[in-house]
């Protein structure tokens, strides 16, 4: 396929509608991720925003656009509470754990980074660490002020929100129309107004302070991500993503502040602003705050592939809730195995047929490394697709058809499966598209194997090659049809925490229970 022609359209929050999307720059688009605050470990719904921003970016490299992408770390200034009271989540974590904010926020950035790595997502153009931006911030916030959208209380510096005439437009409503906020700093004007700086009380001793002009103190949060964004992507840019929960308090914070910034209604930092919908688990929406919580390490220490949660993604749409149970995961594990395995039979086929043991040129020039720098894949996605022929195009005309609109990857994910079954095509066919595929869905097919799905928990009893004597020796009882040992068999695995997978058709003889 030449260049994919499909029309990249939307959800733009700002508009509620889908749009068309086209780059401010035809050269480049300009992208903008809220980052994690990295006070603890994220959690699997946390992740989910990170698996869509990944997504989209690979999308757009797809379709030869070379994305300039920017993620942030908040290392100072997001609160307990929304409502500019409690403690600086930083600064609680590091009390707790009697070390410095710096010890923490370096260890749970590290953790976050080694999580996205696991997920096979992507590195950004820039990490953008907040704490490396505090005199930009100063500077930011003293033209707002200057400009005259501010005030000044004991507790710091406040955005006045009635000063703009369409605050809060991206909640979807005014503010007095009706947001749930609570009016907590002694002083406000207006219940939605925030802090631009949070002065350090008499007496208090913060880990984290900076002198500004207006006194000893600490970043707002929503300061960051305006300052961030136009520091490297320009006063507009093209895609603001974030998850549902900041669209309603810190995205119309921060829009606010890049309108007061440039003196200009119209700049609202960017023409598009995405938002995923939650995680949620049986007890409603994965969250940090309430203390335990499932992360990407406690599915690897139940022996799932960390993948295995990327597929779990891939399969709902980045706009609708995705529940999380030990049945979906375990679904999306096999169904990843099911591909892999797929894969590995395509290679072998292929193999056969050439006569040789190497992988074909394509295949091993093809490099993921080359491409993660957010240069667009228009080289490489020629070179795997240009001897495809009419009945393989079409599959992929399908795939952009689906991942153009809205990224509806729900729609694409099934076409790898698809592509696997579909008989017409010849192996070296299938395994053309499905690289061209996985370019945008991330899961590693092309270099994942079988031995490497197959992970044991971390507390596991029994060993893998334990497992697969155990195994043996059973099918060797039920051919005996000494049915008795081949069922002790299947119990004492059982307790070992494995479920036996008779019949399966690729092969799959077994997989881990799980219990969250
Ligand atoms: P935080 O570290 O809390 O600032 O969150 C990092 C990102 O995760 C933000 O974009 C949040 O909106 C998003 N997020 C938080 N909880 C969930 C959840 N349960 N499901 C999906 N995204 C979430
Ligand atoms: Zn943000």
């Amino acid at each position: 396929m030449a260049k994919p022609s499909a029309p990249i359209l939307f959800f733009n929050s700002l508009s509620r509608t889908i749009e068309p999307f086209t780059p401010i720059d035809p050269e480049r688009v300009r992208l903008y991720s809220c980052g994690p605050t990295v006070y603890n470990f994220a959690h699997l719904g946390n992740l989910r925003a990170y698996v869509f921003t990944d997504s989209l970016r690979r999308m757009l490299n797809w379709k030869s656009y070379p994305v300039n992408h920017v993620i942030n770390i908040t290392d100072v200034g997001h609160l307990t509470s929304d409502t500019d009271t409690g403690d600086d989540k930083m600064e609680a974590a590091a009390n707790r754990a009697k070390k410095t904010i710096w010890d923490i926020a370096h260890f749970y950035t590290e953790a976050f980074w080694q999580d996205l790595k696991n997920l096979n997502i992507f590195n950004p153009t820039i990490w953008s660490i907040a704490t490396d931006h505090i005199e930009d911030m100063i500077a930011f916030a003293r033209k707002i002020e200057a400009a005259g959208f501010t005030y000044l209380l004991d507790s710091g510096l406040y955005f006045d929100t009635s000063r703009l005439k369409d605050y809060g437009l991206l909640a979807g409503h005014r503010e007095e129309e009706g947001v749930g906020r609570i009016d907590t700093v002694a002083g406000k004007k207006h219940p939605a107004d925030f802090a631009l700086w949070r002065r350090s009380a008499e007496g208090e001793k913060r880990q984290m302070e900076w002198i500004s002009p207006w006194g000893l103190g600490a970043p707002g949060w929503h300061l960051e991500c305006s300052v961030m964004s136009m520091k490297y992507l320009g006063e507009q840019f093209d895609i603001h993503t974030g998850g549902i929960d900041h669209r309603e308090i810190h995205h119309c914070n921060e829009i606010a502040q890049n309108q007061a910034f440039t003196g200009d209604d119209k700049k609202t930092g960017a023409n598009f602003w995405l938002h995923n919908n939650f995680l949620v688990d049986r007890s409603g929406k994965m969250s940090k705050s309430k203390g335990s919580f499932l992360t990407l390490s406690t599915l690897i220490e139940a022996g799932i592939h960390p993948l295995a949660y990327r597929v779990l993604c891939l399969s709902a749409h980045y706009r609708s809730e995705l529940e999380f149970s030990q049945d979906n995961i375990l679904a999306a594990l096999t169904r990843l195995k099911r591909l892999v395995i797929g894969v590995g039979q395509l290679k072998k086929k292929i193999q056969k047929k050439t006569g040789s043991e190497t992988e074909p040129d394509w295949l091993r020039a093809f490099d993921e490394r080359s491409y993660s720098k957010g240069a667009p894949l228009d080289y490489q996605r020629e070179l795997i697709e240009t001897p495809l022929k009419k009945e393989a195009l079409a599959i992929l005309e399908r795939f952009d058809q689906a991942v153009s609109n809205d990224l509806m990857l729900p729609q694409a994910l099934p076409l790898l499966e698809e592509t696997l079954g579909n008989k017409k095509l010849q192996p070296e066919e299938q395994l053309r598209l499905i690289a061209s595929m996985d370019m945008i869905l991330g899961l590693n097919l092309l270099h994942l194997d079988r031995a490497s799905l197959n992970m044991r928990p971390k507390n596991a009893s029994l060993l893998e090659n334990n497992v697969l004597a155990l195994l043996e020796e059973r099918q060797i009882k039920r051919k005996e049809k000494d049915f008795a040992a081949s069922d002790a068999i299947r119990d004492r695995l059982s307790e070992a925490g494995i479920d036996v997978l008779d019949g399966d058709p690729l092969g799959w003889e077994w997989r881990p229970q799980w219990n969250a």
